[in-house]
């Protein structure tokens, strides 16, 4: 029997017994996985599309997710119930047949990365904390998330993915055989490039995840190729530029597939993980697997460019923040917002935004948007701000 099938088979046998709801049989007609690649130099076999589960809804769909082909599973502490749904599938999961990736941070809502400072058990406790969760005893992938996103100090981000507490833990971890690979991830909004470069040139890290879409990342192939030559693996988030128009299509080819296929067109890149939320989403998302960009795609990502290019705040951008006295995380404000309107994450998104030290209250009445001026991209800043903090601000 070969692979999927075997998958497939022993998925839904388990599933119709334990859960009832389950389809008896996965419908030939739904879009699956057609497309596995290898995770740089690891052991890692991803499905090209693979499952963010940053707003997962319940168990379920992790194993309709499986039954389409989909074996990597991207999760975090501070993503809400993500693991412990996870954790609610894994009884019916042949465990080696998936593989998860989760974080170095604690729950339960995001961001809780492990900070500065933390210690070599802190570490340790977190991957414990979320084998618990998931009800598993290793994790394939765990990550250093989000370098980039706690200081604006290149030397200091440097520091956390150097982090001798951390490598101490990653050995021990390794050696008990509770987790396989180091990983980093970054969707800036500082030095995101760099960061990453020098995680890939530390020998330290088997797998990148960056930020990366059809939306202008001029210095992605510097990164790339440099993973490339190190058999260091490559997984791109933030692949929908905003997400700000699902619906959007040109003779036939939604974008979001368009998206994805521009992404995986680059070789360097291994797979994508996309947050799905939805029977909907995967049907949607899982007719880019395996296929190469036609004109008709290029066409609708052309088009979104030209309407949605003045209002997406570009992922791993900080440009216009300097010119802001008031210090205001512009791309970090505008990040949760996306995850607000875009995303679907409202909640996560609200306490994301009330969780930072300084916020866009002080745009209200700024009388001097400098960041407006700033912004190479054009985008009207400081009105952008203002309805992030009429959308995210818990204030009535
Ligand atoms: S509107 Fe003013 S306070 Fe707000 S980010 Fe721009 S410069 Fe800073
Ligand atoms: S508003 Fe413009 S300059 Fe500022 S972070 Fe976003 S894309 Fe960059």
């Amino acid at each position: 029997m070969k692979r999927r099938e075997f998958l497939k088979t022993t998925v839904l046998a388990t599933a119709a017994v334990a859960t009832g709801p389950f389809p008896a049989r996965a419908n030939p007609e739904k879009p699956t996985i057609r497309q596995y690649r290898k995770l740089g130099k690891t052991e890692i076999k991803m499905s090209d599309i693979s499952f963010g589960t940053g707003k997962l809804p319940s168990p379920s769909m992790v194993l309709r997710a499986i039954d389409r082909g989909v074996n990597y599973f991207d999760t975090a502490p501070d993503y809400g119930s993500s693991e412990k749904y996870i954790g609610g599938a894994m009884k019916r999961i042949q465990r080696d047949k998936i593989y998860i990736a989760s974080k170095f941070c604690t729950p339960p809502s995001y961001p809780s990365h492990l900070p500065p400072g933390s210690r070599k058990k802190d570490y340790i406790q977190a991957v414990e904390g979320s084998l618990s969760r998931l009800k598993t005893d290793y994790l394939d992938v765990c990550f250093v998330h989000a370098i980039g996103e706690m200081s604006k100090d290149r030397d200091a981000e440097r520091k956390r993915l150097l982090d001798p507490e951390m490598l101490a833990a990653v050995e021990e971890l390794k050696k008990a055989g509770k987790m396989r690979y180091l990983a980093i991830s970054s969707h800036g909004p500082d030095n995101m490039e760099d960061l990453l470069l020098d995680a890939v040139r530390s020998d330290h890290y088997d797998v990148i995840m960056m930020a990366f879409n059809f939306m202008k990342f001029p210095r992605a192939p510097e990164v790339f190729k440099e993973a490339d030559q190190r058999g260091v693996g490559v997984v791109a988030m933030k692949t929908l530029a905003g997400a700000k128009d699902m619906s959007l299509e040109f003779k036939g080819a939604p974008f979001a597939p368009a998206a994805f296929k521009w992404v995986l067109n680059h070789p360097e890149v291994d797979g994508l993980v996309i947050t799905i939320k939805s029977v909907g989403d995967l049907d949607l998302f899982l007719r880019a697997s395996g296929e190469a960009p036609s004109a008709a795609d290029r066409r609708v990502l052309d088009q979104y460019a030209a309407r949605y290019g003045k209002l997406y705040c570009r992922t791993g951008c900080s440009s216009c923040e300097s010119a802001c006295p008031a210090g205001v995380p512009v791309a970090t404000a505008l990040r949760y917002q996306m995850y607000f309107r875009d995303y679907g994450m409202e909640k996560r998104a609200m306490q994301s935004y009330a969780a930072l030290n300084r916020d866009a209250e002080r745009c209200l009445s700024c009388e001097a948007p400098n960041c407006t001026r700033s912004c190479p991209y054009g985008l009207p800043v400081q009105a952008l701000l203002r309805a992030a903090h009429d959308d995210l601000s818990f204030a009535v």
